[in-house]
């Protein structure tokens, strides 16, 4: 454990080591609440993503089993543990339970973790760990129904204005020039072609804002790469044909998580290769 670049914990370096283990146990004991959280998150996720598209409330109501329509239990509704004591199926009716579940749960928990890891105790992860629960649930409604519903552009324009008074590092011009670069090209490709769809080019505006324009370049290039990569991989296993759409919001999740937490590392480290 060592002071970051931008010089937080530096008086770790000169603690005593009874002061440095009683940090480093917080720093554990806070990974471990922002994991299960995480998971909590997750499981809350997973019913946004069945409930949002189908236009049912996402606030009323107890879950019930997609099969025989039975409620399910507090006890059989614990993030990835019920999944694997019920061994994957329905209580009542012993239908599949989708994998998927479980997988949602921890991949948002692991995003938490990664935020803690790299931000530590700050307001950054608890930014980021907001927007990676929606980059989550937007990945997962976009490979379903290959649209972004509107509602979490909101919240991401809501974190942006947060991160504004918040994250006062990255200035309001960077968050503006962000908010255009990507979404403006986009824009005119979406309409002159049909390669991506408008909640796409939203997506791209809200979060350029939210991480400023190096950052937003980066995840557009990084999605971009990324979406190729996979499609020439899908064509060649003859999972998809030429022809198939494929949603293009899952790889600018994954490009958007990587640029909120690494995007400056990797812009920095790329532009010292040319002495900029
Ligand atoms: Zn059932």
């Amino acid at each position: 454990m060592e002071q970051d670049k931008r010089g937080r914990m530096p008086s770790l370096l000169h603690a005593s080591a009874r002061g440095r283990n009683r940090m480093q146990l917080i720093l554990v004991v806070s990974y471990i609440f922002l994991f299960v959280l995480g998971l909590i998150i997750g499981s809350f996720l997973n019913v946004c993503i069945y409930r949002i598209p189908r236009g049912v409330s996402v606030a009323s109501g107890r879950s019930v089993c997609p099969g025989c329509g039975s409620m399910i239990h507090g006890y059989d509704n614990i993030p990835v543990l019920s999944y694997l004591l019920l061994r994957g199926k329905c209580r009542s009716c012993g239908a599949r339970i989708s994998p998927r579940y479980p997988l949602v749960e921890l991949l948002t928990a692991g995003c938490f973790l990664l935020c803690g890891v790299r931000y530590g105790i700050s307001i950054e992860t608890v930014l980021f760990c907001a927007f990676s629960a929606v980059l989550v649930a937007v990945a997962f409604i976009d490979i379903d129904t290959q649209e972004i519903p509107d509602r979490f552009h909101f919240i991401i324009l809501g974190l942006g204005i947060a991160a504004l008074f918040l994250v006062p590092e990255v200035g309001w011009i960077s968050r503006l020039v962000g908010a255009a670069c990507i979404s403006v090209p986009m824009l005119v490709i979406a309409l002159a072609t049909d390669g991506f769809g408008i909640g796409d080019v939203k997506l791209m505006a809200v979060s350029g804002f939210l991480l400023g324009w190096k950052n937003i370049v980066f995840a557009a290039l990084a999605g971009a790469v990324l979406a190729a990569v996979c499609a020439l991989v899908l064509i060649a296993l003859k999972r998809k044909t030429k022809k198939d759409k494929i949603a293009f919001g899952p790889y600018l999740a994954i490009a958007l998580f990587t640029a909120a937490l690494f995007g400056d590392t990797i812009v920095s480290a790329y532009l010292s290769l040319f002495s900029l």
